[in-house]
């Protein structure tokens, strides 16, 4: 398995530090109002390399932040709290606009079938974290105090620029913050850890803390949430490309300062979802979210099939027609699929070679507009209808575009399925599933062969699908 490190702006083979594991963390969404598509986008090619990841046989942890504090309308710790311009927009408080979005987000994300993270960590989990990493900094020289706020010191750093990519227009962005608002910092780059005095409108959320009550920055909750749950060590780092600088090169620079290690080997950056004016926003033009799509009769999936139709290193425009075109390719897909005769067993060898097959061509840098390609190759390939339903719903673990759904229905051959049998035999054959599905993970593929042909010798048939395994009567 290979991707693109923006850190060494390679494609690298991937190498986890234990091996078989791998630790993951992705930048969660500011919690102040809907994401956009544009977000989305970054959500599920970060959803598909971690199924890909688990695909390929690794054990992933995957950690994600939630942003309910201390993020400024620019990144560089100037402009309007982002959470206070939500709770003022809707009369509430910070923390019920937090929850809210927070909900809508994974409700956002379940229709986009991206799996939700193995930890989820909203940032006002962890003030004593951050504090306590503060306080290292500190002493370690990292950091000073000016005007009531301590700010990590850039220049005690040989190199800051980790990524040496900053553009012209984040320069620029960089200078002209320089000039026009914080004169506590001792260099351009420096930046906030933890805020007792902003010249901008004050905070609604604060807690105390050795420099006076106030509120974190939002670069450290990345560092902490990601330490607490993952050790000093990880192993790739998500993020959309606007991530890169300064976000990502601030997260690295306190991280690695305060563990005296390189800290993350991977950094795994998507590009951005435009539209055809160009920057996707929340706040000019059109809106751009699930319910939109929804309320205009899209189904969500398509959105998902559009963006894995195009490689995640590319920026990609965003128009209705592109998506009236993936809705339509969608359904003959669908109705291809749902066409295929689901009778007899799988030939499971064949499942395997077709496995590895995806596994190496996704594989070689997330090569989504591939892996939909393969599945076109399954259906005009020789197998017969049950194995290439299993290769897709193989597939479809990646993908995750409910490939088979419609042909579950027509597997099972009656509308209630498995629900209406005879309590006695559903846990007979539900007791065969779960031995089945341990096989398969200790890879003892010859047992989980046998017990799908024992099953089918009673007359009972197993299909693999998205949500796990089905059975039917043959
Ligand atoms: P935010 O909620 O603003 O912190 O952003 C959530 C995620 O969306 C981050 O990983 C951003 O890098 C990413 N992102 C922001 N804008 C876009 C866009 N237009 N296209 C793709 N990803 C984006
Ligand atoms: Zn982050």
């Amino acid at each position: 398995m290979k991707f693109y490190n923006s850190l060494t702006k390679r494609v690298e083979e991937f190498k986890p530090n234990i091996e078989g594991k791998v630790s993951m963390y992705t930048c969660g969404p500011t919690v102040y109002h809907f994401a956009h598509i544009g977000n989305l986008r970054t959500y599920i090619m970060e959803d598909v390399l971690e199924k890909l990841l688990r695909f390929s046989g690794y054990d992933v942890k995957r950690v994600m932040n939630i942003t309910d504090v201390g993020h400024l309308s620019s990144d560089a710790d100037t402009g309007e709290d982002k959470m206070l311009k939500g709770a003022k927009r809707e009369h509430k408080t910070v923390m019920e606009i937090a929850k809210f979005y927070t909900d809508a987000f994974f409700a956002d994300c379940a229709k986009l079938n991206i799996k939700t993270p193995d930890v989820v960590e909203p940032a006002t989990n962890c003030i004593s974290e951050f504090i306590h990493m503060i306080e290292v900094l500190l002493e370690k020289g990292y950091a000073y105090k000016a005007g009531e706020n301590v700010y990590f010191d850039t220049s005690k750093l040989d190199d800051y620029f980790v990524f040496g990519n900053q553009n012209e227009e984040e320069l620029i962005v960089g200078a002209r913050d320089d000039v026009t608002e914080d004169e506590n910092k001792r260099n351009k780059n420096d930046f906030v850890l933890w805020f007792t005095k902003s010249k901008f409108e004050d905070q609604a959320l604060k807690w105390d803390s050795p420099w006076g009550v106030g509120y974190p920055g939002w670069h450290i909750e990345c560092s902490c949430i990601g330490m607490k749950h993952l050790g000093e060590y990880m192993d790739i780092h998500c993020g959309g490309v606007d991530n890169i600088f300064p976000h990502h090169t601030n997260e690295i620079a306190q991280s690695e300062s305060y563990v005296g290690h390189k800290w993350c080997n991977y950094w795994f950056h998507v590009h951005h979802l435009n539209d055809e004016t160009g920057k996707m926003s929340k706040s000019k033009g059109e809106f751009l979210t699930v319910s939109l799509l929804e309320e205009k009769g899209y189904d969500p999936i398509v959105y998902r099939m559009f963006t894995l139709q195009s490689h995640y290193r590319k920026p990609l425009v965003f128009t209705y027609e592109a998506l009236d075109q993936a809705t339509v390719t969608y359904k003959k897909l669908k109705n291809r699929i749902a066409g295929l005769s689901p009778e007899g067993a799988p030939d499971e060898e064949a499942v395997r070679t077709w496995h590895e097959r995806f596994a190496e061509v996704v594989g070689n840098d997330v090569n989504t507009a591939m892996g939909l390609t393969l599945v076109y190759d399954v259906l005009k390939s020789d197998l017969d209808g049950a194995t290439k339903l299993a290769v897709l719903a193989d597939y479809d673990t990646v993908l995750s575009l409910r490939l088979c759904d419609g042909a579950s229905d027509a597997a099972s051959g009656n509308e209630a399925g498995e629900e209406n049998e005879d309590p006695e035999l559903r846990a007979h054959v539900e007791e065969k599933i779960a031995e089945r599905a341990a096989a398969k993970k200790a890879k003892d593929f010859a047992l989980a062969d046998s017990i799908r042909e024992e099953l089918l010798a009673e007359g009972i048939k197993l299909t693999d699908t998205r949500e796990g395994t089905v059975w039917s009567r043959v």
